[in-house]
């Protein structure tokens, strides 16, 4: 694997203008090119508010003050816009059908094209070829309201890898699906990210669903901070799942 950090916490601390503490307590983290990573913990210990980090959601939306730095593939936090950030880091979608900018799926998956001025032709294509590989190529004429859960997040997930995005954000992406769908969703992920190298960070509390297919790191937090950072193997023998009240994988 190469060696290119696409992601670097150092001494990084974010308090929230509305909270009276840092949520984000000296955080130091490498993510390097094509890894998959999960980040678990308890719900409040800072999860969401490390991934808005990585999009410009913080400061731009969500405002607060802090220290030390964030770097997205050499664009920093605080001097970066959400626009800008977008070319680095796409965010998949709960089911939420707000995020939809487009009158069918087609036209949501070329919606990143068209803002980038792509020959129709090429966009035709690349909106073809990427509704196969996420298997909604059916879909294309559908309202992307119409679908379901698990569709829509294969065209969101669509939309971010046409505009080849390096990095693809999962915040809790099986919170709306069915086991079934939810397995769907892992397998998918795991295959795309195979497939073109993209670097992926998933949340998610489904720990057992999410280990259904290999991660290379997983990274534990707690209030604010990061409390382990190790290969799956090592976490799951240990005994820091039960000690930070996460639950234990039903096997393994
Ligand atoms: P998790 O995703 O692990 O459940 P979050 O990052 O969402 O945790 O939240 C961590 C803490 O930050 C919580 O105490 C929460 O109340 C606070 N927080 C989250 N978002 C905001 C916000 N927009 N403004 C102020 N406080 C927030
Ligand atoms: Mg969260």
């Amino acid at each position: 694997m190469s060696k290119k950090a696409m992601i670097q916490f150092t001494n990084f601390t974010f308090q929230y203008d509305a909270q009276a503490e840092a949520t984000l307590k000296n955080i130091n983290l490498s993510i390097f090119e094509g890894e998959k990573i999960l980040i678990i913990g308890a719900s409040g210990s800072g999860k969401s508010t490390l991934v808005k980090c990585l999009n410009g959601s913080i400061p731009q939306i969500d405002p607060g003050t802090w220290s030390g730095s964030v770097n997205v593939n050499g664009k920093e936090l605080g001097k970066t816009s959400v626009y800008d950030f977008s070319f680095e880091a796409g965010t998949v979608i709960q089911d939420t059908d707000a995020q939809f900018v487009g009158m069918t799926v087609a036209e949501d998956m070329a919606f990143s094209l068209e803002n980038d001025e792509i020959e129709q032709s090429v966009m035709v294509k690349s909106v073809n070829k990427w509704a196969e590989k996420v298997e909604v190529a059916h879909l294309l004429k559908e309202k992307p309201q119409n679908l379901s859960g698990g569709q829509k997040q294969r065209v969101s997930i669509a939309g971010v890898l046409i505009d080849k995005t390096p990095i693809l954000l999962f915040d809790e992406p099986l919170a709306s699906l069915d086991p079934a769908a939810g397995k769907e969703s892992i397998a998918l992920i795991d295959e795309l990210h195979r497939q073109t190298g993209v670097t992926v960070l998933i949340i998610e509390h489904r720990l057992e669903d999410v280990l259904y297919r290999e991660v290379d790191r997983i990274i534990l937090m707690s209030e604010g901070q990061i409390v382990a950072d190790e290969k799956p193997d090592s976490l799951l023998k240990s005994d820091l799942l039960e000690k930070y009240g996460i639950r234990e994988p039903l096997y393994i």
